[in-house]
């Protein structure tokens, strides 16, 4: 058995050795393991193909497993999937509304589906369509349909949600917007599992990842600190100076690896290494021989540089290997 009970404090959910085959000789997903503490938001990040719907798909009990052990909310899903049916919610990309209700008929309309559900004015509220709520579903913005599609997701107020590419097509306001949404879920105790293409998502929300590739899971921890991203050296990054060549050959002495691509400098400062000297011993230069280097920036990687370094390693993998094994 996979921990957690049902009505107990163990995770939301708990997945050992999945595996799924479509076609009985190739894997889509290739035994993972998981698992997602109750009250989180947790993000399966992965390029298509990676599994990560055959796994959503699994763990809502709409599919199907190959192999291993999966346990949603305590229950155990090779005993059927109807009792978590009543308390999951699944926010898909698209849900087909009928365009001629309002915001809040359809909020309605959905509620009759679930035994309990939450009042429709506060879910309205929360997802931030208070003002719409007499608007017509054909007239609301994609944007604020995504929302009202979160707010039917909730209405049968679900201990987890599961949260398909949320914020597709948002401008950046809605997208803000729709975090906040997602945060405040976590602090009434929900749980949420996300998919998400977009690395500023996964990074502004989710309290932990996973990056899936080829069926297998190839990182798993909190954003910061994933795949050791808090440990990868440190980039200064500037404007190409005028007399600095491609090597970085006129720039002063800094015994560190300098790349010069697309008019951009940077610099590399490893862990251990002193970015306050690098910083003193450049803008020395700079100020001695009059650049200005308007636009220099010290960032560590981002999520999205560690995710890309995650999944370009992995067709190097070979069956069998441990994927832990070949972290950068
Ligand atoms: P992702 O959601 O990460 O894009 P999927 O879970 O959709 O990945 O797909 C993983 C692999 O499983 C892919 O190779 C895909 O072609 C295959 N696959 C997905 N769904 C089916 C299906 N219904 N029948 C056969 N193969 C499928």
């Amino acid at each position: 058995m996979v921990p957690g009970d049902s009505a107990g404090p163990g995770p939301a959910i708990a997945v050992r050795g999945l595996r799924k085959s479509y076609d009985g000789r190739t894997d889509a997903v290739a035994g993972i393991d998981l698992e997602v503490p109750r009250g989180e938001v947790f993000a399966l990040l992965g390029p298509n193909g990676a599994g990560k719907t055959t796994t959503v798909e699994i763990l809502e009990g709409f599919r199907k497993r190959t192999a291993g052990e999966v346990s949603v909310l305590g229950i155990d899903l090779a005993h059927g999937g109807r009792r978590l049916r009543e308390r999951i919610g699944i926010v898909l990309q698209e849900c087909g509304i009928d365009p001629y209700l309002t915001v809040i008929e359809a909020v309605r309309m959905h509620a009759l589906r679930y035994p309990t559900s939450r009042p429709a004015d506060e879910l309205v509220e929360l997802v931030g369509l208070a003002d719409q709520r007499r608007q017509r579903v054909k007239t609301l913005s994609g944007g604020q349909q995504r929302r009202l599609d979160l707010a039917l997701g909730l209405v049968g107020d679900p201990e987890l949600l599961f949260l398909d590419e949320p914020t597709t097509g948002f401008d950046p306001s809605a997208r803000r917007a729709s975090w906040e949404v997602v945060r405040n879920l976590c602090s009434l105790g929900k749980t949420v599992l996300l998919t998400t293409h977009y690395m500023d998502e996964a990074q502004a929300i989710a309290s932990h990842v996973a990056v899936m590739a080829l069926g297998r899971i190839v990182a798993q921890g909190p954003p910061d600190t994933l795949a050791g991203r808090d440990h990868l050296a440190t980039a200064i990054r500037c404007p190409l100076p005028a007399g600095v060549l491609p090597d970085g050959g006129g720039l002063p002495g800094l015994d560190l690896p300098v790349t010069v691509e697309a008019g951009t400098v940077t610099v590399e400062v490893p862990e251990g290494e002193d970015v306050a000297r690098a910083l003193h011993r450049l803008t020395g230069w700079a100020v001695d021989g009059g650049h200005d280097l308007a636009g220099l920036t010290v960032s560590r990687p981002t999520l999205e540089d560690v995710y890309l370094r995650l999944t370009g390693t992995v067709p190097e993998l070979t069956p069998g290997e441990t994927a832990e094994g070949d972290r950068p």
